[in-house]
């Protein structure tokens, strides 16, 4: 699967895929990602992607120009049929981001990131090119860097072989509709504070519905929105 990014400051993604699980994705090519600086795709000598918003008010606002060339030059380059691609505007005013997106959204071949800035995008970016525009949650975010992140974090790690074990993807929060039960590791007693006992008793029926409770018990508690 390949990740376009489109960007005014692309080093921001220097580092976040040179870790872990992504590192080794891309490494090992099952996944790609291109990040390209939004300022290659505009005409004047200023690289200028910003304006100020018509009817007045505070701050500016992304010019469609750059982002429609930037889109279509990505579009173009690799010329994949279309409905293999998704081109996403990531914005406060976009559907919010659920797990359910992120295995929609990892069946296509191609996703094409638009990240805003300033206090948005202009409209028609949204209206014509995007196919969708997506928020990460309700709070407002000082550019679309962090969102596409997670988008591509999210998506990537669900692509077949980047996890290693496939199993661990579909036990995890929300696959089933439930958030995952507590996890504990070694020592089985730490600061008076001890493991619960089934998860050392090596009775796998009995842990696993030790954890189907818990997983109730916490969503049922934490996320009624959710049980
Ligand atoms: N004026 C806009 C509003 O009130 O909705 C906020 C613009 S925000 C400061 C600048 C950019 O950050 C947005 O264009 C978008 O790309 C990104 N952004 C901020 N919050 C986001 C969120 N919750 N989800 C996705 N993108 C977000």
């Amino acid at each position: 699967m390949v990740f376009d990014i489109l960007t005014i400051f692309p080093e921001l993604f220097e580092s976040v895929f040179r870790y872990g699980v992504l590192r080794r994705a891309i490494d090992r090519q099952y996944i790609t990602v291109r990040i390209h600086d939004l300022r290659d795709f505009t005409e004047d000598v200023h690289r200028k992607v910003d304006d100020r918003p018509y009817g007045g008010g505070e701050g500016m606002v992304m010019k469609p120009e750059p982002i429609f060339r930037g889109v279509e030059a990505i579009l173009e380059r690799h010329n994949r049929p279309r409905d293999c691609v998704r081109a996403i505007l990531l914005s406060p005013a976009g559907r919010r981001y659920l797990q359910e997106d992120a295995l929609r959204l990892s069946r296509y071949q191609q996703l094409v990131l638009i990240c805003g800035r300033y206090e948005g995008v202009d409209q028609r970016v949204a209206d014509r090119l995007a196919d969708e525009e997506i928020s990460v949650g309700d709070y407002v975010l000082t550019g679309g860097e962090v969102p596409a992140m997670i988008l591509v974090d999210s998506i990537a790690r669900l692509q077949p072989d980047v996890l290693g074990c496939e199993v661990s993807a579909q036990k995890e929060s929300f696959c089933k509709g439930l958030l995952e039960h507590p996890q504990y590791t070694r020592p089985a007693e730490f600061r008076g504070m001890r493991v619960p006992e089934v998860l050392l008793s090596g009775d796998h029926e009995e842990i696993q519905r030790w954890r189907d409770r818990w997983a109730l018990e916490r969503t049922r508690a934490r996320r009624p929105d959710l049980a």
